[in-house]
């Protein structure tokens, strides 16, 4: 698939840049007390691991505005903060070293965003136009009679104007909703009146399994259309698990390169443990550092020899044994009980030719 992507306006945000055709960047947010850094830090730490290229703390006080200085000095990737109601937090934490500010208009006075977007500008960082269905502005509720696509797009609009007066330049905006078809439609609409890059969610998407379905449909779609200049995937869940789905739906498009399993459903002409054998590759490429290679496990010669060829590396299993494939050339047969031993084995090999 070729996917032509919108063309945006490129800011940076700590030093990475987004829009203008950098690759989409992945986000995602801490669910510790900003208050406690060392907690935030170690949770960073593991989102970054995962693959995560921004991050996001929510500031709900002081002392997690003044942890803001502590969390940034031992993080390797761009903070942002998440500022509702109370704009004096979003002062603090900038003076701390945040790369960001995502301030909502549904839920902050106009003249208080003034005020922060002046001090965004003076220090010439980022700042995020976060709307969100849910705490729409309630003159914006009152005008459409519910906070439908065309109202959150208002909202961004409106703020827009107000921040880019008080001089922000490095602005990207986000139009959420919980329901996928109201974000589609919402960044849709969005993406045609404006060139600033977009951040893309579905937000509350929901639990882990639910979720990822939620958000791959809606930022799927959006970013087949080219919408789309970096994205969070919204879970209940551990944040890591975010960055992982979110990772895995850019895969998908062709937009992200990592190590992509091909491996077949089974059935009853499978003669191995295939789910537990797929597992344990799946685990391990994730605690790994691997290249992005194709890799197939396949359960019978059905469909297996063809596409362990197609790959970079694969087993087509068969009776008892099955035929190891690299690069397009069968290898040698291995016992079932191999399988995995074998596969890992080669993957490091060819991990470090990969790298050399
Ligand atoms: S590759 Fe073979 S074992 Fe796997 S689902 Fe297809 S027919 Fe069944």
């Amino acid at each position: 698939m070729n996917i032509k992507r919108r063309t945006t306006k490129q800011i940076s945000v700590g030093g990475l840049t987004i829009g203008g055709g950098a690759p989409v960047r992945v986000q995602s947010m801490t669910n510790t007390k900003t208050s406690n850094p060392a907690a935030t830090i170690n949770q960073i730490k593991h989102l970054e691991d995962a693959g995560c290229e921004l991050v996001r703390v929510s500031v709900p006080d002081e002392p997690s505005a003044k942890a803001v200085g502590r969390i940034k000095a031992a993080i390797s990737i761009p903070l942002i903060v998440d500022v509702h109601f109370d704009w004096r937090m979003a002062m603090t934490a900038i003076e701390q070293g945040a790369d960001c500010v995502r301030i909502n208009p549904g839920n902050m006075l106009t003249e208080d965003i003034k005020t922060v977007a002046a001090a965004v500008a003076a220090q010439g960082i980022a700042m995020r136009v976060g709307v969100n269905a849910g705490s729409l502005s309630r003159d914006l509720l009152a005008e459409f009679g519910h906070p439908m696509p065309e109202a959150l797009v208002e909202s961004a609009l409106r703020t827009v104007n107000i921040v880019t007066e008080a001089g922000v330049a490095n602005i990207k905006i986000s139009v959420k909703a919980s329901s996928a078809g109201a974000t589609i439609d919402a960044y849709r609409l969005l993406s045609n009146r404006i060139d600033y890059p977009l951040h893309i969610g579905v937000s509350e998407a929901g639990p882990l399994f639910a979720g990822t379905i939620k958000s791959a449909v809606g930022l799927g779609i959006l970013l087949a259309e080219g919408i789309g200049d970096t994205m969070r995937v919204s879970l209940t869940a551990d944040p890591v698990e975010e960055v992982r789905v979110a990772r895995e739906i850019l895969a998908s498009l062709g937009l992200l390169r990592k190590p992509e399993i091909i491996s077949c459903p089974t059935c009853a002409r499978t003669d191995a443990d295939l789910i537990s054998l797929v597992t344990a590759v799946e685990s391990a490429l994730a605690d790994g550092d691997y290249p992005p290679l194709k890799i197939a496990v396949m359960g019978c010669v059905v469909n297996g020899p063809g596409e362990a060829r197609e790959a970079d590396i694969g087993i087509a299993g068969g009776k008892g044994k099955g035929v190891l494939f690299k690069n397009g050339e069968v290898v040698r047969n291995i016992d079932a009980r191999d399988y995995l031993t074998e596969l890992l084995r080669e993957l490091d090999i060819m991990t470090r030719e990969y790298k050399e």
